[in-house]
């Protein structure tokens, strides 16, 4: 982390995961005075798994953590500024953007939003405890884990049925846990999930404690209508209830999709120019660390090619 920031930069980057990191690593290498702000664990949700094994260039794969740190290492090495704190507002004034943090205010002329989202949790006994040892929020991610093996679904909306329908090339049987009597999905998902043989649903359900000591065992159920209590054997729960975006931060200065993500074109430009976004808090992103880098290297070539004329006619000190 950087001793004392300054307070002007040309680019600053809300957000240390994937795509704010590769942000970083590009604006750096393009020698523009740039700054990430990060709340929390540099690295962002990818620290969180376990082993990933579809991110090129690591054949056998690597640990979350690991991919985080190195992502970091490479932006350091290009003077790549980071401060940990929280940015709580974001204001417009002319040319300049000013974001507001729990460590004082920092001034960019683009600003590159790659807060990422929070994935919904059960907040149930075991939980936490077994996150990415059976407990998983990515099918994409973990699905390849549970080959021929049981596995629980926890949702009902369409985020859940794509996670069924996805693990269901894999598990030998794929349970649908949700606590109403019918889904949320669209109906053609509907459709696609009960044409699949591997698919069950438990309805009016809930999952009350996950078990298990090093590693999911079992799942404790409860049926909301008569209050039966029951077991269910699996070495896998698939978490699917919901995901919040972060940007609470945003409200009222940038237009947001309905759920709370932001829109962008295929440039990463949002309606504000000179403002980015980038990542798992792009409307319709895959949500894979992937996928998020490609989207910090995309907007931190267009936040270059915007500040191009504005640099030109006002000159900003390089680091
Ligand atoms: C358990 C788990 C396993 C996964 N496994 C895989 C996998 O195997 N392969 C794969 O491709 N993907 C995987 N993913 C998905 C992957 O982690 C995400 O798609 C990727 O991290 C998204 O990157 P991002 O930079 O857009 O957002 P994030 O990684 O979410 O980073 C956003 C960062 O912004 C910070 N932030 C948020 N709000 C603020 C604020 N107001 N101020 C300052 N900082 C803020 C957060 O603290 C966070 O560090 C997994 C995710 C999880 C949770």
């Amino acid at each position: 982390m950087t001793a004392e920031a300054k307070k002007e930069y040309e680019v600053i980057i809300i957000g240390g995961g994937p795509a704010g990191l590769s942000a970083g690593i590009y604006t750096s290498r393009a020698r523009l005075s740039s700054l990430l702000i990060e709340m929390g664990v540099v690295g962002g949700r990818i620290a969180d798994a376990e082993l990933v094994e579809n991110y090129p260039g690591f054949t056998e794969g690597i640990s979350g953590t690991e991919l985080g740190q190195l992502m970091q290492k490479q932006a350091a090495k290009y003077g790549l500024n980071i401060v940990t704190a929280e940015v709580t507002g974001l204001e417009l004034k002319k040319d300049k953007k000013m974001v507001k943090t729990t460590k004082g205010d920092f001034n960019a002329k683009a600003v590159i939003i790659a807060s990422g989202s929070e994935r919904g949790k059960l907040n149930i006994p075991g939980e936490n405890e077994l996150a990415g040892r059976g407990v998983s929020y990515c099918a994409t991610c973990d699905a390849p884990f549970f080959k021929e093996k049981p596995v629980a679904v926890v949702g009902g909306g369409n985020a859940a049925i794509s996670e069924a329908l996805h693990l269901a090339k894999f598990a030998s049987k794929v349970i649908v846990i949700h606590r109403r009597n019918q889904l949320r999905a669209t109906r053609i998902m509907e459709e696609k999930a009960r044409a699949e043989t591997r698919i069950e649903f438990l309805w009016d359900t809930v999952v009350e404690k996950i078990e298990g000591k090093d590693a999911v065992r079992r799942l404790k159920l409860r049926q909301v209508k008569t209050g039966k209590q029951s077991t269910l054997d699996t070495t896998g729960v698939f978490v699917s209830v919901g995901l919040k975006p972060s940007t609470d931060f945003l409200k009222g200065v940038l237009p947001l999709d309905k759920d709370g993500f932001i829109i962008t074109n295929d440039q990463m430009e949002t309606k504000i120019p000179g403002i980015f976004a980038a990542g798992d808090i792009r409307q319709h992103s895959p949500r894979q660390a992937i996928t998020a880098a490609g989207d910090g290297a995309t907007a931190a070539i267009f936040a270059e090619k915007f500040l191009e004329p504005i640099a030109s006619a006002t000159p900003i000190s390089k680091v």
